[in-house]
């Protein structure tokens, strides 16, 4: 199946891709809306442990529907939290909206940001690549870090200054010596919940771990993400004007917290 079969947008759109993908519509989806007051706080839960190598960083890609900046490496890891393996990073990625309004994935009590920050990693010690790991339940962990519209962010920049480079679906470019934890927020204190994929394939593979804490990008920040297109070379432009997921059924899954 073509990557081109789903999308954000009509006939394409999220509320079609349970026909293609039947786990769209599963027990373990994401993203999901964090209701606090049903939140668990779990005192065995270990602070997260991130040690990334910003010679790690390899290149920036268009992927049509986003931008991802893949690493290759063994030295980027995260352990710890609720995690019992360790974790090698593979890529970080975000999703947007088409205002400022909205456009994080996860949501807080119903309140939405204008972005997300996914930092996904796979797990390093029971399988040999992200490729085997992204279909299994204990296979991948991804940071997510909610976005507030507000002050820009200088430690975004190189990010938002290689985009250029890959304006069209399909390009790639070097994007190297980078360490994204610099993208965190201060606090790494988190919520933690299994869940899955927020786009096709929709694996049911992932331990999410959301930071309670914002980070700020300015508005003119976010309409850089918005001036990719996902369309290939030559073709007509198509801007990427969304691309988050809306919320799925918890369906009795437990949320919990670090705090
Ligand atoms: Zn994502």
């Amino acid at each position: 199946i073509m990557s081109s079969d789903w999308g954000y947008d009509g006939q394409n759109g999220p509320e079609q891709w349970s026909k293609l993908y039947p786990i769209a519509n599963g027990n373990n989806q994401s993203p999901i809306d964090i209701e606090t007051s049903a939140v668990k706080h779990d005192t065995s839960l270990k602070p997260i442990s991130i040690s990334y190598n910003p010679a790690g960083a390899k290149e920036i890609v268009n992927v049509g529907h986003s931008f991802h900046v893949n690493f290759e490496d063994d030295k980027s890891v995260l352990k710890g939290g609720p995690l019992s393996d360790s974790y090698r990073l593979s890529q970080f990625h975000f999703h947007w909206g088409s205002t400022d309004e909205y456009g994080s994935e996860h949501l807080v009590d119903g309140a939405k940001y204008s972005a997300e920050l996914h930092l996904v990693h796979w797990n390093s010690v029971k399988y040999s690549s992200a490729a085997e790991a992204i279909s299994k339940p204990d296979g991948l962990a991804i940071i997510g870090v909610l976005i507030k519209v507000g002050q820009a962010n200088a430690k975004l920049q190189k990010v938002l200054d290689a985009l250029g480079e890959v304006k069209t679906k399909g390009k790639r470019a070097p994007f190297t010596n980078f360490d994204p934890s610099v993208l965190l927020p201060s606090s790494l204190d988190y919520w933690t919940y299994f869940g899955s994929l927020t786009h096709p394939p929709l694996h049911e593979s992932v331990t999410w771990i959301v930071c309670k804490e914002t980070i700020s990008v300015s508005s003119e920040q976010l309409a850089q993400f918005r001036s990719l297109l996902s369309n290939t070379e030559g073709d007509k432009a198509v801007p990427i004007q969304h691309n988050n997921r809306p919320p799925q059924p918890v369906k009795g899954r437990e949320v919990k917290a670090s705090f």
